[in-house]
């Protein structure tokens, strides 16, 4: 690019964007023109395609066309974020000065432009390409003598965290924060622990010199940041932590050009403060989304009854990571519990959030520079709601001494700025616009000088009216009109027929003409002239005072920006909490006893989001029990396909999630020792996208459980071995059973359509046989959906199949296969090794006259007596008349 700016017969605007775009070689380069941003070349051609847009060209270079395309500037965030979207990174490059100063230094020079900021998928501020209720963060890896640590940011936020990892727990931690973008310095290649645990993160990587990951720079940079001496302060951070915070700040001001973003001092996460749930755990508990991707479905989207989006957020982020500190966890209960207990504090509560803006996004916005009034209006708004809150809060009954501690440090957080509010309430007018640019945002009386300009401003237009009249009076022209327009501005307007007399002594001493159209002419006079001057000039000075206004109430708003701040999340927690306990109220959820034990009781538990789907339908959920201890630390789950194994798996391991973020829980009693790692592998699905097969994906998510899981741990495997030949897939499952029992020692539910397993009660003591209820009737079964003592009595594969409709011949055919395979075995497997079954061996091949059957014999073939009602014989009976 740089030397296509110096090649011959290049314009000057061309060589300046060639400049520029050598400086972004791996963006797009909006390039500011008038109110489009053109794109060019190769980028021209990108975005047409990712946008739909029209595709031009402009010019040549090197003999060839240039591509152009442009969006206009109005509406340049939509396609912005498209764009974000399909992963490009955009280079923003706007006019730094008036085109009148270019025009100054000589006819030929161009306006300069610069590069203002560079829009990524982890630097985003707009509410527009942002989504209200989910967090969006931006990561930083870092590594040193030997150590690993993340670091995170929301600037949409201002939230900062370091934490400290390993290669084992690199990708659980990534999937707790499900980061849009992930910098990682460049020589991290001969890692491959660490390449392994970025195998689910290679879309968002983007890898920076590694030189910007020095960890005496990041000390250095975080302490100009901050303005400290020293970090000490905040905590003490390792060179790891160090080299990844100090590539993140780095990352913002090159991409920022300059302008940091408020960040929250940076906040030091315990390497053992959260379960830990690796992303294949995630996806299969559907988390936060359904494994197709929806988050409607998802456990999050079921629960979640916050109505603003910090509270959302803030839900997601408490469902990511749920705490591993009972007393943590029990203060969080102790806040649910006391909203739950009273309804009209809840109900207040929520209706007041229901309105409060996004003050959190709000301050992002204006500490950026890219606020604008409604901004203001939404810290005041915000500050408002805090004060109500708090004032709620100490009116709700039995005075402030005995709220919750969680509460209490809510209220202690809220209505801290009275004054700050006061003032916006005073400066702002009810309904800003959007931009600062427009003006009249800034209410009468607020300040005395901008009121000034303002009557000044409606005077002259008075005064204009009164011209007008003395213009008719002067022409003896009654439509005369003083107008205005952006090419003339304020002009004389008259008709055609008559502009000869304006034109003609003595009129034309005071109208000079300026333009003739089909059927007005247009005049200016000196009064006019003078009279426009003095409005343009009242109303500049008005706008620029408001201009001035907004960035002083910007300063007051950053100045407390840090409280302010608190103030949001405190109002976030409510939001949490108060939907915690009206979701428990709707729902009949119980709160769990969280405790350091292992226990792990559930009594009459149910799977949040299945049940919510029965509701409304006929059916309704059967709620079971689950007790995982001493001798029955394991359970083995059998029982036939649809009878509802991996609901149960699920709704246990969803109890602990739920629990431990500090929430009630779909049971009648709960009592759950808190897990420290969650581990769930349920259902199979194939890794397309990574290319590997769906048995290579259950082996590599269950040895990382078997590796893993220790005696805190929470294990559901549902169906282990499935992917492979039979006896494969039992061996497997047979290992994998004994390693949890003796091995990892885990609280565990291991769901097996195997029932060979049931053998290994024999040998494993803490090892108990469950199994799922069927009622079979008239050769059909029935799923009871109830957790019994024991094992299955049999797999009831050929009932379910019916159900779901395969033909009557293959029904028909698959029971002969049984019965001879039943009839060949030799009573051993259940309790014995595992034996060789003739599978197919001596099953006879299709023989050729069955397929010369004629259609009446066919017909006559598919007729299952035993299934047809009379009348269906009766129907039978004439289909088979119509054959012959
Ligand atoms: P499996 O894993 O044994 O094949 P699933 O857990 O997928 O069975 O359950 C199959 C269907 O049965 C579910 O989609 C659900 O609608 C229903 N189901 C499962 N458990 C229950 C329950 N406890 N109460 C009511 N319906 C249930």
């Amino acid at each position: 690019w740089s030397r296509a700016a110096k090649s011959p017969g290049v314009t000057p605007m061309m060589a300046q964007f060639f400049e520029i775009k050598a400086a972004y070689s791996d963006c797009l380069l909006f390039y500011r023109m008038g109110d489009f941003y053109e794109l060019f070349f190769e980028d021209a051609e990108q975005a047409a395609a990712a946008l739909d847009i029209t595709l031009t060209k402009r010019g040549k270079h090197d003999g060839k066309d240039v591509a152009m395309a442009g969006v206009p500037v109005h509406a340049a965030e939509s396609y912005l974020a498209r764009l974000i979207r399909k992963a490009f990174r955009v280079a923003v490059c706007e006019q730094v000065e008036d085109p009148a100063e270019a025009k100054k230094r000589g006819a030929k020079s161009v306006v300069r432009r610069e590069v203002v900021r560079l829009v990524t998928p982890g630097t985003l501020t707009e509410d527009t390409l942002l989504d209200a209720r989910v967090h969006n963060y931006l990561a930083a890896l870092g590594r040193a003598e030997g150590h690993l640590a993340l670091a995170v940011v929301d600037i949409s936020t201002g939230e900062f965290l370091i934490a400290p990892t390993l290669p084992g727990r690199l990708s659980a931690e990534l999937a707790r924060f499900t980061p849009s973008e992930l910098l990682l310095p460049d020589n991290l290649g001969d890692d491959t622990a660490v390449q392994d645990a970025l195998a689910d993160w290679r879309d968002i990587l983007s890898p920076l010199g590694a030189a910007r990951f020095d960890s005496g720079h990041g000390r250095w940079r975080l302490e100009e940041l901050f303005n400290v001496a020293t970090l000490d302060g905040f905590a003490s951070f390792g060179r790891a932590e160090l080299s990844a915070a100090g590539a993140l700040v780095d990352y913002l001001e090159d991409t920022q050009k300059g302008k940091l973003p408020r960040l929250a001092p940076p906040k030091r996460l315990p390497p053992d403060g959260a379960m830990m749930i690796d992303a294949a755990t995630r996806r299969s508990l559907e988390l936060t989304r359904t494994q197709g991707g929806d988050t409607a479905g998802s456990l999050l989207a079921t629960i979640d009854r916050s109505v603003t989006g910090a509270g959302a957020r803030l839900m997601a982020k408490r469902l990511s990571a749920p705490l591993t500190d009972p007393v943590r966890i029990n203060e969080r209960l102790d806040m649910v519990q006391y909203m739950l207990e009273r309804t009209s504090l809840r109900q207040d509560m929520r209706m007041l959030l229901k309105a409060t803006p996004d003050m959190e996004r709000a301050l992002a916005r204006l500490s950026l520079g890219r606020g604008g009034p409604r901004d203001l209006m939404a810290i005041r708004l915000g500050l408002d709601a805090a004060h109500s809150a708090r004032e709620a809060l100490a009116a709700s009954g039995d005075g402030l001494g005995a709220l919750p501690d969680d509460l209490a440090a809510v209220h202690d957080r809220l209505g801290r700025h009275h004054d700050l509010a006061g003032t916006l309430k005073r400066a702002l007018v009810e309904e800003p616009p959007l931009s600062v640019r427009d003006g009249g945002f800034i209410a009468a009386d607020y300040d005395a000088t901008l009121d000034e300009f303002r009557t000044l401003r409606d005077q002259s237009r008075r005064l204009i009216l009164e011209l007008e009249a003395d213009y008719q009076r002067l022409t003896a022209i009654a439509s005369l009109k003083i107008k205005h327009n952006n090419v003339l501005g304020y002009h004389v307007d008259v008709t055609a027929r008559h502009a000869d007399k304006l034109m003609a002594p003595p009129l034309n001493e005071t109208f000079i003409h300026r333009q003739t159209l089909a059927n007005a002419v247009r005049f200016s006079t000196a009064d006019l002239s003078k009279l426009a001057g003095k409005i343009s000039e009242a109303g500049d000075r008005a706008l620029a005072l408001e201009q001035d206004i907004f960035t002083a109430l910007t300063g007051q708003v950053m100045d407390t920006a840090a409280t302010i701040s608190e103030a949001a999340l405190a109002l976030a927690e409510l939001d949490v909490g108060a939907g915690n306990a009206t979701l428990a109220a709707e729902c009949g959820y119980v709160r769990p006893d969280v405790d350091d034990s292992l226990a792990f009781t559930v009594r009459n538990g149910r799977h949040p989001v299945v049940e919510s789907a029965l509701a409304g339908t006929s059916d309704s959920f059967v709620a079971n029990d689950c007790q995982l201890e001493e001798n029955g630390r394991l359970w083995l789950l059998t029982g036939p396909n649809m009878a509802g194994k991996s609901t149960f798996l699920r709704q246990n391991a969803l109890m602990a999630v739920m629990a431990q973020m500090g929430g009630y829980v779909p049971a009648a009693h709960a009592h759950i020792g808190v897990v420290d790692r969650l581990f769930s592998r349920v259902g199979a699905s194939d890794d397309l996208a990574h290319g590997r097969s769906t048995f290579m994906v259950e082996m590599v998510e269950t040895a990382a459980i078997l590796n893993q899981a220790g005696p805190r741990s929470l294990v559901i495997l549902d169906e282990i071995g499935r992917g492979t030949a039979t006896y494969d897939g039992l061996s497997i499952a047979w290992a994998a059973v004994e390693h949890l029992h003796n091995i990892n020692q885990s609280r565990a539910l291991f769901a097996t359509h195997y029932h060979e397993l049931t053998a290994l009660k024999e040998t494993l003591d803490a090892l108990a046989l469950r199994s799922m209820k069927v009622r079979e009737w008239k050769g059909e079964v029935i799923f009871l959906h109830e957790v019994a003592k024991g094992a299955a009595d049999r797999s009831y594969g050929i009932q379910v199949a019916k159900l779901a409709g395969l033909p009557p011949r293959v029904i028909a055919r698959a029971r002969q296969v049984l019965d001879h395979l039943e009839s060949q075995d030799t009573g051993a497997g259940a309790h014995g090794p595992v034996h060789d079954l003739p599978l197919f061996q001596d099953i006879p091949a299709r023989s050729p006259e069955k397929e010369d059957k004629n259609p009446l014999e066919q017909a006559l073939e598919d007729i299952n007596p035993d299934d047809l009602s009379p009348r269906d014989a009766l129907t039978v009976l004439y289909k088979l008349q119509d054959i012959l």
